[in-house]
Parts: C-alpha cells; structure tokens; sequence
C-alpha cells in the first residue's frame, strides 16, 4: 500500500500543532510564585556591601540545590546563560589581546561572550560523533594567546570533555563549558557542566527546565565564585568598600546588572527538581525513534559515547543524500508537510556571519579585531572549519520532538512520515530535476 505525500497532495500524518507547553509548569511553581507576589520582595538584591549583595532567600535556595545536584562547591546564577558566558570570560580574566578557542557549530553567544570582553573568539573545528570541539582541532587552534577553550555539550550530549581538559591542562589553558543544552548528560558517571573551570547552564524557555530567562554558572573554585559575584553585581561599587573580596585585584572589575529575580528563582527551585524526569522522558522518546529509524540507512542517529549519556535537548539526525537519492531540502519539505516538527542544518557556522566577515563588533573601527593589544591573526575564511560545514549545509537534520508533552505517539508519526517519504523516492526524485 502506497500513501500519497501530503507535499504532493495526500493527507498529512499530523494535522495538528505541537503543544508549546515545553516545560512542565504546575502548582509547584504557581504557590511559590504567589508566595513572592504577595511578600512584596520581587528581588532581594542591593548593589552595596552586606548580605543584600547575593541576593534574596529564593536566589540563594536556587544556588544551593544546583550546587548540590551538580556536586560543585558554587552554583551563581545569572538572568541569562548569556551573561553567565560573559561573567565567566570576566572571570577567566581574559581581555584585550587574548583568544578563546569556540566551535562554529553553537548558539551565536558562545562566541560573542568572548567578543564582550574584547577578546578574540578563534574557531577550531567540530567531530561528526558528539559535533563537539575536535581535540585534534583545538590543539591545532592554539598560539601564545590563547587563554581558554570554551567547548560547547551539543544537542545534550557532552564533548569529549576529559581530552579537553588534558589539552587545557597541558597548555595552561582554562577550560569552560558552555552547558545550556545538556543539563543531566553524563560521562563516567560525571555530570556535564562540571569537568571544567566553570560550566554555563541555560534556564531560558527553550531550554530542558526554564525561568523564562535566566542562567547558572557553576564552579569549584572560590576565587572564580566571589569575581563572578561582583560581575553580576556592579562590582566596582563593592570593591573597597568589603574586606569580603580584599584579595582579589578589582579596581578594573567592570559589574553589570546580570541579577535574577526572586519570582524566576522560585521557578527555577521546582524546575531543577524536575529537570531528571523531564530527560527520562525525553531518553526514552530519543531511544524509542533511534530504534525505529534503523531500517533507513540514509538517516543516522544519534551517537551515544560509551559511558556518556545524551539528554537529547535536541534530536540531531545525519542525511546521506547518495543513499536515498534526494537532496535534504526535499526530505525536510516533505517531512514538514507531513506536519512533522524538523529542520534542515543548525546553526550556520558563527564565523561566517558578517560580524566575523567584516571584523567589526564595537564601534566603526574593527575593535576588538584591530585593537591594537591583539597581536594574533585568526581566520574566519569559508572552509576554516570543514565538518561543521559539511554537517550545516549537508547533512544535519534537527528535531524537537523527543520531549515533555510528547508522546510516543509523535515519534510514531515521524517514523512513519519517514516510511510514506521512502515508498515516494519515485515522485520525490521527479521533483529534483
Ligand atoms: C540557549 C543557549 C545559550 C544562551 O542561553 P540564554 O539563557 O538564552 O542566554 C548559550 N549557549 C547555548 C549552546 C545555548 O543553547
């Protein structure tokens, strides 16, 4: 039996839209958000020296529980995962004249943190299995500037952090995870987030546990703590006027209003409480379409490392155009008008959007490109990182099905959207020419 493509006027598989209630939101959340409308204590934080400088009760409560469920000595939250990146650059003390080795293959403010403390963001390439930084890459990527290597768990699954860390290591270098999309995700029984200097979490509301915006960055090291305390803080008000951050150098310490409320720390309490169930889901779901997928040779799953988990933030699929003979674009068409959730590539390679292209980010005159302290030369020249280019325009395929309110029943109908496609190559291939 042959169905015809709704792409070419059949009936769709899915005629209705997917829910947007990602996130499980209940009557956990309601009371203590309630609780805060009515103390009147919207946020506890005072830019002063004292106990008001970290914050009210629930910002404090939300640190302890992510300290603890990560097992690091210090979680710091931030209103953004964003300005957590750039706290944690300010943290790593890189500045003017300084690289930071990123992937291409990220969300664009993985680079841009770097970019916001005056430094040089240098792409090293990405690996087909984690699409995670290529350790051969990174070492390739280092020169007597480098400061950190900031490498990014994709997609929920973590890179290969403990070769990155011997690099980092090796070379004097810092490593930071930029880990908003893998809270969870294991290796050797190690949390995702914890295996370098500092580890990035996103509660923005794409994200596997939200606040609406918001972000945590977690660290062992007290120093890296107290620095990223007074970024978040208007620093410079504070130094000078505490003993409490007397040993460290702030007189150039610029702060920022990077502060969560009271009312999105409440929230993110009952959501990191959730945050295993909500992977459970999304594991079972993933493993549920990897298992179904395997009589397709054209698409390839996902890769789960040995001894690593993936928590599936998204589902990437890999599309071999030579083994189904048409080009992505028309599989994905196809898909969406089957009214399946899917999209072709992820993000484009960061280096090459015009920023990157012209090398200007502040003002007119190509800071922190030009800047004079910057005595380094880095390239953002098309095929400066081959495999992240090849799996962007060639064969990454995404989709965000794999999650809280899903069912099997969505996994069932991708796969069969999948089956419909692959009884059509014929019509499909017609389409092609
Ligand atoms: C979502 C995301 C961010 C940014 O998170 P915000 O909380 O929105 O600032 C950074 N990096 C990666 C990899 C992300 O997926």
């Amino acid at each position: 039996m042959k169905e015809k493509l709704a792409l070419l006027g059949g009936n769709p598989v899915r005629r209705n839209s997917y829910s947007v209630h990602t996130t499980m939101i209940d009557s956990s959340e309601e009371e203590e958000v309630l609780a805060v409308l009515r103390s009147g204590h919207l946020s506890g934080f005072s830019a002063r020296p004292g106990e008001r400088f970290l914050g009210g009760p629930n910002v404090r409560r939300l640190e302890k529980d992510f300290a603890e469920y990560f097992g690091v000595d210090y979680a710091i939250s931030f209103n953004s995962a964003t300005s957590g990146l750039h706290s944690a650059i300010s943290a790593a003390q890189i500045g003017p004249g300084d690289e930071v080795i990123v992937p291409p293959t990220t969300m664009s403010a993985t680079a841009s943190c770097v970019l916001m403390q005056n430094a040089i963001p240098v792409f090293a390439d990405i690996e087909d299995e984690t699409f995670g930084l290529d350790p051969d890459s990174v070492e390739a990527a280092i020169t007597p500037y480098t400061k950190a290597i900031l490498t990014v768990n994709l997609f929920g699954h973590p890179s290969r952090l403990e070769e990155l860390k011997s690099i980092a290591d090796r070379h004097n270098l810092l490593l930071i995870e930029d880990n908003a999309q893998s809270p969870g995700a294991k290796c050797d029984g190690r949390l995702a987030g914890t295996f370098g200097e500092m580890g990035v979490q996103s509660l923005n509301y794409h994200k596997t546990i939200q606040t609406g915006e918001g972000g945590v960055v977690l660290t062992n090291s007290k120093r890296t703590a107290e620095h990223l305390h007074l970024v978040r803080n208007h620093g410079e008000v504070v130094v000078g006027h505490s003993d409490q951050y007397s040993d460290i150098d702030l007189t150039n310490l610029l702060g920022w209003n990077y502060r969560l409320s009271e009312i999105q720390a409440a929230i993110g309490i009952h959501q990191l409480r959730k945050l295993d169930g909500l992977n459970e889901l999304r594991i079972r779901l993933a493993d549920l379409l990897s298992e179904e997928l395997r009589d397709y040779d054209f698409l390839a799953s996902p890769i789960v490392r040995p001894n690593c988990s993936h928590v599936y933030y998204l589902y990437p699929l890999r599309f071999f155009r030579e083994r189904i003979g048409i080009s992505r674009e028309i599989f994905v068409k196809a898909m969406i008008a089957e009214g399946i959730s899917i999209s072709q590539g992820y993000v484009r390679p960061i280096y090459l959007e015009p920023m990157y292209q012209k090398r200007i980010a502040y003002g007119t005159r190509g800071c922190p490109f030009r800047c004079p302290w910057y005595k380094g030369m880095t390239s953002y020249e098309t095929g400066l990182c081959p495999t992240a280019e090849r799996l962007h325009f060639q064969e990454i395929i995404v989709t965000d099905i794999c999650k809280y309110p899903n069912t099997k029943k969505e996994v069932e109908e991708f796969v069969y959207a999948v089956q419909k496609i692959s009884h059509n190559l014929f019509e499909l291939r017609k389409l092609e020419d």
